[in-house]
């Protein structure tokens, strides 16, 4: 591994101002941070560890929940708010990891983790996102587990984080301070589809830092759930997730929240769905009617078609045991 400096933030301030050093990296839990840097993925020349910043869950005045970015993923998942007035977010940082990496892995972290495609991860490969314009094997090479949704020539990665796709769902606005200040960042609108510029993973310009993810205040919120498709039982990243909150009135859906994991670059808020189902009846037609409609925008690659079939039955599993 290639040498580096370790500096420790004492408040925000602080570790924006180190950012500004040629090289430097924000440290959270380091659970793919220093896994990345271990394999020469990443070469940082300064970390500056912002693991003991923000590590608080703490309900808004408007009725919301603010998390600290480095509150550890199993406080997250543990905290009572956060498990009655937003189940799937609980259950999504649940269903990933272990144990083990979720007391280290902080909230900050794990929104930015990079993703898992086999030849991102292989320093001797070429790969556009690690050094643009070297080209992406994966498109004819090993991609059955990668995207189905919004990629592009340059790119068909698909991002990692459990817990972002719930926090898609759920509306949630990620809070960020930089050289040039600070501003609030739709979790929906955070991360970005590859385009021709895979390298960027999200829409953080360079040197800014994660301070706190907030939730809104959200009643349908309260009856949501995730559910994680994956080809083992545990330590495995999903294949196709859904994360979904679904409020009914005489039968008929008042208000619903629907994300997609596993399918694109970035946590797939299914909006089709939403417009289809709003007024409507709550039946299972309708929910499959409605999956459809937003699965013919994918656009399977040569061996990751059985990831279509399996978003839509997903999908329709997870709004049906919300509707009944
Ligand atoms: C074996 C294994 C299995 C896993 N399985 C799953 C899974 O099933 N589902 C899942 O979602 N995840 C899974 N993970 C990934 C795990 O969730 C992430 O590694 C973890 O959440 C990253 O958090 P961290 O704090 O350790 O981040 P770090 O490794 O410290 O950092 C990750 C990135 O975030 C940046 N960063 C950190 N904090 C900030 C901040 N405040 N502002 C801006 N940038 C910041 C760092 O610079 C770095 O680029 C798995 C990991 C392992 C090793
Ligand atoms: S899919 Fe993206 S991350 Fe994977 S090899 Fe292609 S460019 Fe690299």
């Amino acid at each position: 591994m290639k040498p580096f400096r370790y500096e420790r933030a004492g408040d925000e301030g602080a570790a924006v101002a180190l950012a500004a050093a040629p090289g430097a990296r924000f440290l959270g839990g380091g659970t793919n941070l220093v896994d990345l840097m271990r394999l020469g993925v990443e070469t940082p020349d300064v970390l500056i560890d912002v693991s003991r910043l923000p590590h608080d869950v703490i309900e808004t005045e408007n009725g919301g929940v603010r998390v600290g970015a480095g509150v550890r993923n199993s406080d997250l998942a543990a905290d009572p708010i956060v498990r009655t007035r937003y189940p799937a977010l609980a259950q999504a940082v649940l269903a990933g990891a272990s144990g083990q990496l979720r007391n280290i892995a902080t909230t900050g972290g794990n929104l930015m983790q990079r993703t898992r495609c086999a030849y991102f991860q292989d320093a001797t490969k070429p790969c556009n996102k690690r050094e643009p314009g070297s080209g992406c094997p994966a498109r004819e090479g090993e991609h059955h587990n990668l995207a189905i949704i919004g990629h592009s020539e340059h790119c068909v990665a698909t991002h990692p984080s459990d817990m972002a796709v719930a926090l898609c769902a759920l509306d949630a606005v990620v809070h960020v301070v930089g050289a040039d200040g600070s501003r609030t960042i739709p979790v929906v609108d955070f991360h970005r589809l590859p385009g021709d510029t895979p390298e960027r993973d999200s829409v953080l310009e360079p040197g800014e830092l994660i301070v706190a993810v907030e939730l809104p205040p959200l009643p349908v919120a309260a009856h949501s759930r995730y559910r994680k498709v994956r080809e083992r039982a545990s330590f495995s990243f999903a294949l196709v997730s859904v994360a979904a909150a679904l409020d009914l009135a005489d039968g008929r859906v008042r208000d619903v929240r629907v994300a997609l994991g596993g399918v694109a670059h970035k946590p797939w808020r299914a909006t089709r769905v939403e417009a289809l189902l709003r007024g409507e009846a709550a039946d299972e037609a309708r929910f499959a009617e409605a999956a459809a409609v937003e699965l013919e925008q994918a656009r399977p690659l040569r061996d990751n078609a059985y990831k279509v079939r399996l978003a839509h039955a997903t999908l329709v599993r997870t709004l049906v045991e919300l509707s009944t």
